[in-house]
């Protein structure tokens, strides 16, 4: 998982620089991501998952997870969001990341800082002894104090040889509920935070989840091994930019 979590990695900072305003599409950061992953080889952890038409969940503005990448060109002030696994010597990896285009409004921006923020935090948290409670506590306290709503129909998921696995890992809860975290657990840390209310709905293509009220959402995550000297993110690169 170490070693997928560096090839997730190094396709999100390449997709992420491609990204230019009014000409690269999702559909072309879809291929982008894909080609990638197969190049290390790897194999998209999402492309066909329950029908999934893509390798990567692409989802813009609005659109809080599952965004099926399309053709419009993404405009300057947009935020995007990229999702994406790596399944790599029977192992599946997974980590989000929310990206400006371009130049993007001071609002847009403080959503973007303090949903990662939240994600740190969260991680901060997966360590021995502790419960996923405390994560998820942890999370939904520091983004209700900047005034943004916690997605509630969506959570965190522990991850390994499945691309999904127990436990659940909500960004709401009580501290010191639900399972004892234990070393050499691996999960998903994935805070979706809405500008707004933290209501969504779903499109008619049964994968787009929108805010309820049109406002912008972002999303971070990371896989994240729990280990005896504490937790370590398998999804970032040695630059530790992602
Ligand atoms: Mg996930
Ligand atoms: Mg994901």
């Amino acid at each position: 998982m170490r070693e997928g979590g560096k090839i997730l990695a190094a396709t999100m900072r390449e997709v992420s620089g491609a990204i230019v305003p009014g000409k690269t599409s999702p559909k072309m950061l879809d291929e982008i991501a894909r080609k990638k992953i197969q190049g290390s080889g790897a194999e998209p952890s999402f492309l066909g998952y329950k029908g999934f038409p893509a390798s990567a969940c692409i989802s813009v503005n609005d659109v809080v997870v599952h965004g099926i990448p399309d053709d419009t060109p993404l405009q300057e002030g947009d935020i995007v969001g990229l999702d994406f696994g790596v399944y790599y010597k029977g192992f599946h990896t997974d980590s989000a990341w929310t990206f400006p285009v371009g130049k993007i409004s001071a609002n847009a921006q403080r959503l973007l800082n303090v949903t990662r923020e939240s994600l740190y935090q969260g991680i901060a948290q997966a360590k021995v002894g502790n419960m996923v409670g405390d994560i998820s506590h942890t999370v939904q306290k520091y983004v209700e104090s900047m005034g943004y709503g916690v997605v509630r129909d969506l959570v965190g998921h522990g991850i390994g040889k499945r691309l999904h696995e127990e436990p659940s890992v909500p960004n709401f809860g009580k501290p010191k509920r639900g399972e004892r975290l234990r070393a050499g657990m691996t999960m998903c840390i994935e805070p979706m935070v809405n500008e707004g209310t933290w209501r969504v709905t779903t499109d008619s293509d049964g994968w787009t989840m929108r805010t309820e009220d049109g406002k912008l959402s972002a999303h971070f995550e990371h896989t994240v091994a729990i280990l005896p000297e504490g937790p370590e993110i398998l999804t970032t690169d040695d630059e530790g930019l992602l």
